[in-house]
């Protein structure tokens, strides 16, 4: 309300002055009154860990958060530890989000620390666990959760109401951006769904360096495999190298990926052994698991980051041309 009271006084005041003499400059008490009254107030300095969180945190808060991500393009959040730095951008955040499971490991200590005096907020801890998949040998929890979007989408809900008990008085410009943004992942959702179901069922298998994949599998019908393991701490071993290329035989698969934010190494093994063998397999791309791409990119943004993964799957792995694209 008085934002707009501001506005509309300010307009009349610019109206009035270009009335009379176009050539007018503002009065210096109309200056005055062009300080918004509501933006006025200092935006919340959000912290966040990825690049996917600071871009709901950022849809949904507008210009009402201050937004430092602590992980940026190709930053593996598996072994990410916190600089002096960081520890310094931390204590002075209002709210941190990350999203937990044991994603950001080497973090855990300190949010635990900083969370007894601000909200420090564990997105993937605020998921139904049911819905919380559990990988095969580990006893912790998958926290790759932003690989299905319909899941991801769940958290805006969460995200809008941790900003609004910090900040009531813009409760309505988060519901309605939060509802813009829900809308915008359910479109996404929609595209990976149809998309990759144009992969005929027995070619949809996706073998990537580190297993970050399985939501995205579970959302969108394709197999997944990964030599190295639900988390990149873990190193693949010859016998995991063995078996993927043993799989890659037996299933005819056309290529496998690399990860933008893990080391190739792994794959350009599985490739090169693959070849000793007579049997060709291609490198399919580079899909973005961990971390999105550069900031004023496309693949910068979170849809981006799905639609370029989408994209890069079904051309590597679809073998009929796409006709007319
Ligand atoms: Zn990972």
């Amino acid at each position: 309300m008085p934002i707009r009271y501001g506005l509309l006084l300010i307009l009349a005041l610019l109206l009035a002055a270009c009335a009379g003499t176009p050539a007018a400059t503002p009065t210096p008490e109309a200056a005055q009154i062009i300080i918004p009254t509501e933006d006025a107030r200092p935006a919340i300095n959000v912290v966040v860990t990825t690049g996917m969180i600071a871009d709901m945190v950022k849809s949904i808060g507008g210009t009402r958060v201050n937004v430092t991500q602590l992980m940026g393009p190709g930053v593996d959040p598996h072994l990410y530890t916190a600089s002096e730095n960081d520890v310094q951008t931390i204590s002075n955040a209002q709210i941190i989000f990350y999203n937990g499971l044991n994603l950001e490991a080497r973090l855990s200590e300190i949010f635990q620390q900083i969370g007894q005096s601000k909200p420090v907020i564990a997105l993937g801890d605020r998921l139904p666990p049911e819905l919380i998949k559990k990988h095969e040998g580990y006893d912790a929890p998958d926290p790759h959760i932003w690989m299905d979007v319909s899941l991801w989408a769940q958290l805006v809900t969460i995200v809008r109401d941790e900003l609004t008990k910090l900040d009531p008085d813009s409760s309505g410009r988060y519901s309605l951006a939060a509802d813009a943004y829900r809308q915008s992942l359910n479109d996404v959702h929609n595209m990976a769904l149809e998309t990759i179901a144009t992969i005929p069922e027995e070619q949809r298998i996706l073998i990537t360096a580190h297993d970050a994949f399985a939501y995205f599998g579970r959302a969108y019908n394709i197999e997944v495999f990964a030599p190295q393991g639900i988390t990149t701490a873990a190193e693949a071993g010859v016998e995991d190298i063995r078996r993927t290329i043993q799989l890659i035989i037996d299933r005819k698969v056309p290529a496998i990926f690399v990860e933008t934010s893990v080391p190739p190494d792994v794959m350009d093994a599985i490739i090169a052994g693959a070849a000793a063998q007579g049997v060709t397999v291609a490198n399919g791309g580079a899909l973005y698991s961990d971390a999105m791409g550069q900031p004023d990119t496309q693949d910068g943004t979170y849809a981006g980051m799905i639609r370029h993964n989408v994209d890069t799957i079904v051309a590597a792995l679809n073998p009929t041309p796409q006709q007319g694209q």
